[in-house]
């Protein structure tokens, strides 16, 4: 049988998960982000269309535009605490802006990854997040690229399930309450 994903809206944001503590997360990071930037909390539905959340272990992430999705693994929000958890989603939907013509506008690494980082690190500081503000040089520099380079099956995943959500292959079911 095919699995079935759930999933919430929140203003124009759509979250989609395999579960639904894991949806119930990705709110309360986004509350968190409300609660502790609301400028920033704004910008996020411009950038942002789907917070896809899928079945599969392991860390990998990926956004996809013109599309505006974020494919991440359920290992990045299961393992992580609310706090990362905020301070990724406005990394990754900052991405959004750094394309034009559906292309980036700066080459791939270091100098695409700068002024996301420096938005999440300003969100971490604000929040007082030291521990986490130390980790995420360190993660970015050692782990992250690392990951990436060695996780090409998720790629094709995420691909793969970018295609059924857009053909409506995969069957969504709306949660209303109980998050
Ligand atoms: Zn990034």
């Amino acid at each position: 049988m095919k699995k079935t994903f759930l999933f919430i809206k929140i203003k124009s944001l759509i979250i989609i998960s395999p579960e639904k503590s894991l949806l119930k997360k990705a709110k309360d990071a986004l509350l968190l982000i409300k609660n502790v930037d609301s400028k920033e909390y704004i910008k996020i539905f411009s950038r942002l269309n789907i917070v896809f959340i899928t079945n599969k272990n392991g860390f990998s992430n990926e956004f996809f535009m013109p599309e505006k999705i974020w494919f991440v693994n359920k290992s990045v929000i299961k393992n992580n605490d609310l706090k990362w958890l905020a301070s990724l989603i406005i990394h990754e939907a900052f991405h959004a802006t750094q394309f034009k013509n559906g292309k980036y506008v700066l080459p791939f690494g270091e100098k695409l990854e700068r002024p996301a980082i420096d938005l999440q690190e300003k969100f971490l500081k604000r929040i007082k997040d030291l521990s986490s503000k130390k980790q995420l040089e360190s993660e970015f520099k050692r782990k992250y690229w690392k990951e990436i380079e060695d996780d090409e099956l998720s790629y094709s995943y995420f691909r793969n399930l970018l295609r059924l959500f857009e053909t409506k292959k995969l069957k969504l079911m709306k949660i209303k309450t109980g998050l």
